[in-house]
């Protein structure tokens, strides 16, 4: 019994129709000698009835359906009366009356019942994946993924990008994170190394005369399971020859306003903010700002010498920063405790402490009160006016001795005040570009400078001359696109010049065998009139997530492996047999 039609396709106007279903039994209950079966597939459920004068072949197999069983179904289209109508169902006008039902597959009681949404627990949806997988949320997520990718693909292959493959096994790449290694059995203690991204195959790709390629790229970095990583992940990957960082920024804009329109329905600006590394750091206190709310943060300079605070003064001399939050008609709400609490977030990002005051209205004007308003006796008028708080708001404060920390940990109570105070309107996608970030960063553990995005990127003309002299000051013509407070692109112009590409290997340490040896073969290319070229790569999971207003990528990838970089479904990593290790010339030291 092939099906005819899908479980999301009747309306009223199929009354009458001879019709066969294929699907899953998603719920049956039975009334008074009639049965109720709601039929699942990926496009809907539809209500099927099997009466009680029905045959006794269709009866005797309708008491034996379970929920989950696989079967095909015929039966005849009819109207529901007018009360039984499910308006909350696209196909709740009507119903099919079994004439017919064959089991095409029985089923186990599953672990969990398949719903909008399985409430089990993270372990067990990993586990039994492939039943995870048929919720309708699950169903409409992987839907949502693969038009975003036809979106992607349509839009790129029309403005003349190639889509082309890159290898899955090369010469390591460094993208900061370490390597998956694959061993190779024709060469004893020689390795592969799996992508942590196509990095230096799309820019030999550039010097081959391609000019503008894209590809869907898995990447693998071997990092610690932390936060919402996975050690697989799918990068838009793109570059293009004979650009200016703006017209990466321009190509991305219209990217992802095609892509929103296409699968969503929705219109993004055609131009996204753009804000310096250093403007993001100093207002938003992140280089990824959640910007569905403003609530900038200020500098709070003018108060160590307005009061007698020795913290702020201390943080002042010591060459750091005062920053200061305005939080609007927050002082009634947020007792001490609550600001303990907030004070417990700016503190896991080193914060020595959260200063406060709440201001209210006195009876000369407003008034500041509680907190650290003691040091500050009689200044209400003046601190309240520089930083635009009125009566009812609560003053955050974080001032420290490196302007960078103070910035941070501010940064943090915002974006948590942003949750809490739900200042984020959940349907709405704030874009930015962050530009100007320093291209070096001081690694501390190593004593050593590091690149802040990867070792390709061009440093901004300005800087050529002293870029071994104050590397700390020079910016990068690198570029982040964020949403919704998170990193979702990075990319930049890179270095072209053979030159050039050795100066920046040789600030971060490599000397120039190493460089030689490791990436001989770029430097090499460059001779050959490599074209000035640049590129980003979106990350598609994190795209996705957001489209979807999820918060793990995991909800998004179809079978992704759990916070601990295994997979409960198939069980890897999993060790293998002896032979396969001889093979590989490996032997395992316990
Ligand atoms: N390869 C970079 C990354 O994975 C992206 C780029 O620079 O295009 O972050």
């Amino acid at each position: 019994m092939k099906r005819t039609v899908t479980c999301g396709d009747l309306r009223k106007a199929d009354e009458g129709k001879t019709v066969v279903l294929n699907g899953w039994v998603h719920r049956k209950r039975d009334h008074g000698g009639i049965s109720f079966i709601n039929l699942r597939d990926r496009y809907g459920i539809t209500q099927v009835v099997v009466d009680e004068d029905s045959s006794s072949e269709l009866l005797s197999a309708t008491g034996e359906l379970k929920m989950e069983y696989c079967i095909a179904v015929e039966g005849r289209v009819r109207a529901r009366p007018d009360t039984m109508i499910n308006p909350a169902m696209p196909t709740g006008e009507v119903e099919v009356v079994a004439v017919k039902l064959e089991i095409l597959s029985r089923s186990e009681v599953p672990p969990f019942v398949i719903d909008e949404k399985t409430n089990a627990s993270e372990e067990l949806r990993l586990k039994y994946r492939y039943l995870d997988l048929r919720s309708q949320q699950m169903q409409r997520h992987l839907a949502l993924r693969s038009k975003v990718t036809y979106a992607v693909r349509q839009y790129l292959t029309g403005l003349n990008f190639y889509e082309i493959e890159t290898p899955t096994f090369i010469k390591s790449t460094p993208e900061g994170a370490r390597d998956y290694l694959v061993p190779s059995r024709l060469y004893p203690g020689q390795f592969y190394a799996l992508p942590q991204s196509p990095q230096l195959y799309k820019q030999l790709l550039m010097v081959s005369g391609f000019d503008r390629y894209f590809q869907i790229a898995r990447c693998y970095r071997d990092e610690d399971a932390r936060g919402d990583r996975q050690p697989e992940f799918t990068q838009i990957d793109l570059e293009m020859s004979f650009v200016s960082r703006d017209d990466v920024l321009s190509l991305i804009e219209g990217m992802m306003g095609y892509v929103f329109r296409e699968t969503l329905g929705k219109e993004l600006p055609s131009e996204f903010r753009r804000i310096s590394f250093d403007d993001a750091m100093n207002l938003y206190g992140s280089d990824k700002p959640e910007l569905r709310f403003e609530m900038q943060m200020q500098d709070g300079a003018f108060l160590a010498e307005l009061g007698t605070f020795q913290a702020f003064r201390d943080a002042l001399s010591g060459g750091g920063k005062i920053k200061c939050l305005v939080v609007p008609g927050a002082a009634e709400k947020y007792s001490r405790k609550m600001i303990e609490d907030l004070e417990g977030t700016a503190k896991i990002y080193k914060a020595k402490g959260l200063g406060w005051m709440k201001a209210s209205a006195g009876e000369n004007g407003v008034s500041l009160e509680g907190g650290i308003s003691k040091f500050f006796e009689g200044k209400a008028p003046e601190i309240c006016e520089a930083l635009g708080a009125k009566a009812g708001d609560l003053l955050l404060f974080v001032a420290d001795s490196n302007g960078t920390a103070a910035c941070t940990a501010l940064g943090a109570v915002r974006t948590r005040l942003g949750r809490d105070l739900n200042l984020c309107d959940p349907s709405a996608f704030a874009f930015a570009w962050i530009v100007d970030f320093p291209m070096f960063e001081w690694n501390e553990e190593e004593n050593k400078w590091d690149t802040a995005h990867h070792m390709f990127t061009m440093p901004q003309e300005k800087y050529l001359d002293t870029l071994e002299s104050d590397p700390g000051s020079v910016k990068g013509d690198l570029y982040d696109l964020v949403l919704n407070g998170y990193e979702l692109a990075s990319g930049s112009i890179r270095i072209h010049d053979p030159e050039l590409q050795k100066r920046v290997f040789k600030i971060v340490g490599f000397s120039e065998e190493e460089g030689q040896k490791k990436f001989g073969f770029l430097t090499e290319a460059f001779r050959y009139g490599a074209p000035p070229h640049g590129g980003i790569a979106p990350g598609l999971d994190r795209l996705v997530m957001l489209m979807s207003g999820e918060t793990s990528i995991k909800e998004v990838i179809a079978f992704p492996k759990n916070s601990f970089a295994q997979s409960p479904m198939d069980d890897c990593p999993s060790p293998v047999d002896q032979q396969q290790l001889d093979e590989l010339h490996i032997k395992i030291i316990e």
